[in-house]
């Protein structure tokens, strides 16, 4: 914990408390009891308004008393929680800067709920603060203390109480049948019920504990001796050594290794010297998805030093993990998706983010609107920490990086234990047509593919980047396609609800009989999602098991890895899904992936369009054949001589990347400069194109050409509210920290205006 600082009583003293609102810092008066417990980086309770009260966290201190009006007290200092370190408050600080919010938003962002109970009265507060949870140890009692004793024991029970007898051998077993005396074991370690156990207990054989579940006390009864760490294969071993090497001259690593090539492997074995050295290590992952094997594959060696956290956990589950990797001082590991990233022990050694190209590192739906590998590599920066970051098809941003000297480069050219790289075949969806070559949504290659599969017994996937039935309905007579009410989009249909669904705002409503606007019956579906896609395999594969993976069939964790486990465990032979599936997965029997529309990925208005649609290819190919047996990957595209197509199927990375950075170049895109995207939203549309146009001319007449738009984006209505977008790219050698602040100045001076007022704008930092 952070160093509690003692304040002289006599002197006045204000804390400026952090609360998790947009409007950020607010001082309160400390008073002379509370003075002792108080420090930077305590959580607090204070009241704000007439009648709430807000858990808030102290980021200084003044002694100057604020000049407005009633300062008022803070009621209490909850001792016991871990108090944020100063590295993770200057961590908040930098993000709130850098991606324009305030340092409220980051702490509603970086603690967990329970931690920071809000609005609520004093009574709630109460009722609602956190209790840490405990964790009970199991061991023999005194009517088992000895070897006569419990053979004693053993006897009475093996005549009257099997169940009995059976739970005190598993507690022995769990002990160590050599000496099982005066010692304890985690519960979780004894297979026998509770109310077996209190049985034992009752009759004094065997005693539970219950401990407080402490920082760095999880019950360690896992180690991991070297020589059960994994053997590298001789490229892994040589990356491994180049990464040592890197790290000698460089902060930053990218390790950039084909897909299949092992490099978890690696990664635990760097993360195990960092936790044998008492080092912390944080280790992020892009999504739920990946989590699942990646943590179950890191729990194998590092054992209960695993803390995992993920924003979906039920808040209990969240709130002990915050606290024992907030509060580790050495020898955790904790692995997370993108808000991990505020949660690192005291003395963390090493970052590792694995798939660093993945943009879900980057939250853009709500304040703190920060990417997380970024943010990662800033903290690393202030702790002293090195960085590891890995993928198959690293981010431009990184690459140029790697490329510029900045960042050390290893590259790991082949599959671990010899693995081919799948072969990849563009399949012509157009002359497919012409020859008559395809059924319902796939193209004969694809079919045959599948069939010579599922005969030998081996695994396919299937990817199509939409979920639902299909995109839209059309009516055949008119022309007339459902769309939502609230936004400017069409309603995609979802077959098995027999409903249309806005994927914006969650808008629904039932399938129409007839045509709304012309009475035509038989309203038609286009395009097809994931859902289609299983109908049709279903139809063309009668025997085959089928399941998809997809936001409406992974609406858990549980769900999720339910459907994971399946296919893992081979009682699944195809799998169909979204990009869910593109994800780090290592499934053994997979022999197919098949792309059943690589048109769309191509399609995105977006400067990184091609880099995005040659990530995804390659890496939903790189799920096949990760054994021996070499994999098929067919994607299906009209667009078969598509400079991207054409080089994910070659594999070649290099060559996109040139391509793409020269291009990026010249017409002025990341990573050549910096953009800042401004949003404004509002119902009413004059109002928000007045607001842009008046916004985007005051910009202009500071950062001249800089300015681009206002431009509505391809939604450009969300949620009943229209939106306008103005993009300004910065060049890279100019002060950015500057640029914030004249544009923030300046949206600030534009709200004042009574006709702005509402237009609700804000800023998004390094979009993706
Ligand atoms: P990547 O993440 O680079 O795509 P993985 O880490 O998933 O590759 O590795 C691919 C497969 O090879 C996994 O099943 C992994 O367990 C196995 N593997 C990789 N390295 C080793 C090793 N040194 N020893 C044993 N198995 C390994
Ligand atoms: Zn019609
Ligand atoms: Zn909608």
């Amino acid at each position: 914990m952070a160093q509690i600082p003692i304040f002289s009583e006599d002197i006045p003293l204000f804390a400026e408390v952090i609360l998790p609102l947009p409007g950020g810092v607010y001082t309160y008066a400390v008073g002379e009891e509370l003075r002792k417990k108080i420090g930077r980086g305590s959580l607090v309770t204070v009241p704000l308004g007439p009648s709430k009260i807000y858990t808030g966290l102290v980021r200084g201190f003044v002694r100057e008393r604020p000049h407005y009006g009633n300062i008022r007290p803070v009621f209490t200092v909850h001792e016991g929680f871990p108090v944020i370190g100063d590295a993770m408050l200057r961590l908040w600080s930098w993000v709130a800067d850098y991606y324009m919010c305030s340092e409220g938003e980051v702490m509603r962002t970086a603690i967990p709920a329970a931690l920071k109970p809000s609005g609520l009265t004093d009574l709630e507060i109460g009722q609602k603060s956190y209790r840490p949870s405990t964790v009970v140890s199991v061991g023999l009692g005194e009517g088992a203390c000895e070897p006569g004793r419990l053979n004693e024991a053993f006897e009475k029970l093996s005549a009257r109480a099997p169940g009995m007898y059976k739970a005190l051998a598993a507690l022995v077993e769990a002990l160590g049948s050599d000496d099982p005396f005066g010692k304890e074991v985690p519960r979780e370690r004894v297979d026998a019920g509770a109310d077996v156990l209190g049985r034992l207990e009752k009759r004094g054989y065997i005693v539970r504990r219950e401990k407080e579940l402490l920082p760095g006390e999880g019950p360690r009864d896992e180690i991991f001796p070297v020589s059960l760490l994994p053997r590298l294969s001789e490229p892994q071993a040589a990356a491994l050594e180049g990464i040592r090497e890197a790290f000698q001259t460089k902060d930053t690593v990218l390790l950039h290794g084909v897909t299949g090539s092992g490099k978890t492997e690696i990664y635990i074995r760097l993360i195990a010297e960092q936790l044998a050295a008492g080092k912390d290590v944080l280790y992020l992952l892009p999504e739920i998805a990946m989590t699942s094997q990646t943590v179950s594959r890191l729990k194998k060696f590092f054992g209960r030093d695993v803390v995992t956290y993920h924003s979906s956990y039920p808040v209990r589950r969240k709130t002990e993990n915050f606290i024992r990797a907030a509060t580790s001082r050495g020898g955790t590991l904790v692995v997370g998706v993108r808000s991990a990233v505020f949660l690192p022990g005291q003395r963390l050694g090493m970052l590792v983010i694995d798939e660093e190209h993945d943009p879900s590192y980057k939250n853009h739906e709500s304040a703190p609107r920060y990417n997380a590998r970024d943010t990662a590599i800033v903290l690393a920066g202030m702790t002293g920490a090195k960085t590891l970051m890995g993928s198959a098809t690293p981010s431009l941003e990184s690459y140029a990086n790697a490329l510029a000297g900045k960042y050390g480069y290893i590259y790991l050219a082949e599959r671990y234990g010899g693995s081919p790289m799948p072969r990849i075949v563009v399949s012509d969806t157009t002359k497919a047509v012409k020859r008559g070559e395809r059924r319902s949504h796939f193209n004969k290659l694809t079919i045959d593919s599948i069939s010579a599969v599922l005969e030998r017994g081996r695994q396919a996937i299937l990817f199509q980047n939409r979920r639902g039935f299909s995109p839209y309905i059309e009516c055949p007579g008119c022309g007339w396609t459902a769309s939502c009410p609230h936004c400017n989009v069409t309603l995609t249909y979802h077959k098995s609800e027999g409903s249309l669904r806005c994927h914006y705002c969650g808008h629904g409503e039932s399938m129409p009989p007839f045509c709304p606007a012309c009475g035509t019956k038989g309203v038609e579906t286009r395009g097809f999602g994931t859902e289609k896609i299983e109908e049709e395999l279903a139809a063309l594969f009668p025997g085959a098991r089928i399941e998809r993976l997809d936001r409406d069939t992974a609406t858990s964790e549980v769900r999720f890895g339910g459907i994971v486990r399946s296919f893992e465990r081979g009682r699944t032979d195809i799998l169909v899904g979204t990009q869910m599936i593109t994800k780090g997965f290592d499934f053994e029997g997979v022999s197919f992936v098949g792309v059943l529309n690589a048109d769309n990925l191509l399609a995105y208005p977006d400067f990184r369009a091609s880099e995005r649609a040659f990530q995804l290819l390659t890496q939903v190919a790189g799920r096949a054949g990760r054994r021996q047996e070499q994999g098929l990957v067919v994607i299906q595209t009209s667009q078969p001589q598509h400079p991207v197509i054409v080089r994910a199927a070659a594999g070649d990375y290099t060559a996109m990347a040139r391509a793409q950075l020269t291009e990026r170049r010249e017409f002025f895109y990341p990573p050549f400069c910096r953009i800042i995207d401004i949003y404004l939203h509002h119902p009413d549309r004059q109002a928000v194109t007045a607001a842009a146009a008046a916004l985007a001319g005051e910009l202009r007449r500071v950062f001249g050409r800089r300015v681009n738009g206002p431009q509505p984006p391809p939604v450009d209505r969300v949620r009943g509210r229209y939106i306008e977008r103005i993009m300004l790219k910065i060049e890279r050698e100019s002060s950015l920290g500057k640029a914030r602040k004249l544009l923030a100045g300046k949206i600030e001076e534009l709200q004042k205006d009574e006709k702005f007022r509402r237009v609700k704008i804000y800023c998004d930092p390094d979009p993706i």
